[in-house]
């Protein structure tokens, strides 16, 4: 079966009572059972019976499920948000005395966790340049606890190559662990590129057009103790395993992730193509351009979408603050892949609270706008941003 047939017949292997067509939603905190023997083989583990919701439920388990099937992973758990299963990984594999090997290019709060939280515990951040292998390899040692990345850094739109640093990881005997986020997991096998464990934020593309928060570990089994101990010390021990509800909105959302990607893709490149030539825009920074430094090695690795993620640099920050107030059918919003298109100017918002002297570090310009692209026709998407860019150059009389 092609991957969208497989997100949407992989069916759960038990029976529902009344053979309910989607899965239903288990919003029960605990389950039943027959008797004692039953009960201590479900708290065991020498059965899959779910018996308390923080550590499994049948709704969340179906979209576990689904995602195994499309990613051909030994084990996939889902968690309340990306930062969930962000933090879940970490704590699983940190240790105090030990070091994470990643990029100063990173989600904010990302960064806030390896350098903040994890810093307090003893775990040192070894912030390189991923894209230098002999950088990676030189901060990679015997108490590297893993190497961490980004396929695609936001908004830097940075791409390193993973098969180089799983190379290195494998080298030194730590796992690689992939931030996939950007680009969704059923458009290139992340095992075969050497990554052992890929994170999503399932908030983003999967969700269904931003219906509910949610993130997943991917694990492909290369690293059997950390299975063992994510599912069964991590996942119970942080407690933040996704709710039945959100599980339920995003296997729906996942039902259509295929359409709604290749579509919002496609607008990409076209709205990457179409801003190019706006004289208020200084560059277009996107992937899926032929003239983009890493066009070519993100193909190789991701594909032939580039993702729905484009940035565009301004001639400063006035010129940023007056194109975002002139949006009109765009709107003024965080988030990523959301059916609406969406705008924001990354240094004054998500990166605000850090130093111009930490923006700078982290290479988050003034000058740069992110936008998401979502469902809405592409020409809509083009008139708006253009008359915003145009209103970029003609301030308003009372100004
Ligand atoms: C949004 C995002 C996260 C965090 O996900 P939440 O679901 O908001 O917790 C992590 N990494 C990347 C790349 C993201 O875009």
């Amino acid at each position: 079966m092609k991957k969208d047939t497989t997100a949407i017949h992989t069916a759960y292997p038990r029976q529902d009572t009344y053979n309910a067509l989607s899965m239903p939603v288990y919003h029960s905190v605990a389950f039943e059972f027959d008797d004692a023997d039953s009960m201590a083989d479900a708290f065991c583990g020498r059965t899959d019976m779910p018996d308390y919701s923080r550590v499994g439920n049948p709704t969340v388990t179906h979209l576990e499920q689904k995602v195994q099937a499309l990613t051909g992973a030994s084990a996939v758990t889902a968690f309340n948000s990306g930062m969930a299963a962000i933090s879940a990984m970490l704590f699983a594999v940190a240790r105090a005395g030990g070091n994470i090997v990643s990029s100063r290019h990173l989600f904010g709060n990302t960064y806030s966790m390896l350098t903040s939280t994890l810093g307090r515990l003893g775990v040192e951040a070894r912030l390189v340049d991923l894209t230098d292998p002999a950088a990676v390899e030189a901060a990679t040692d015997a108490q590297t606890c893993c190497i961490f990345l980004e396929i695609i850094t936001n908004p830097q739109m940075e791409v390193a190559d993973v098969r180089r640093l799983g190379e290195i990881a494998r080298k030194a005997g730590c796992p690689l662990v992939a931030d996939t986020t950007m680009i969704p997991f059923t458009e290139f096998n992340a095992s075969t590129l050497g990554i052992d464990f890929e994170i999503v934020s399932s908030t983003k593309y999967l969700s269904g057009g931003a219906t509910s928060l949610g993130g997943l570990i991917i694990d492909y089994g290369h690293w059997p103790e950390l299975t063992t101990r994510i599912k069964k010390e991590i996942l119970f021990n942080l407690g933040a395993y996704m709710t039945p509800h959100a599980a339920y909105m995003q296997t729906v959302g996942l039902e259509t992730l295929g359409v709604r990607y290749r579509r919002q893709a496609a607008t990409a490149l076209e709205v990457a193509k179409a801003l190019q030539h706006h004289p208020a825009v200084r560059k277009v920074n996107y992937l899926g351009l032929p003239d983009n430094p890493t066009h070519k090695l993100a193909g190789e690795l991701y594909g032939d979408t580039y993702g729905a993620m484009l940035t565009i640099d301004l001639n400063d920050a006035e010129a940023c603050r007056r194109f975002i107030n002139a949006l009109k059918l765009v709107k003024r919003a965080t988030n990523l892949f959301d059916n609406r298109t969406l705008a924001i100017h990354p240094a004054s918002t998500i990166f605000g609270p850090f130093t111009p002297e930490q923006r700078a570090g982290m290479d988050v310009l003034d000058t740069t706008i992110r936008l998401s692209m979502g469902l809405e026709a592409p020409e809509d998407i083009i008139a708006d941003l253009s008359q915003a860019l145009d209103a970029t150059e003609q301030p308003k009389s009372h100004e």
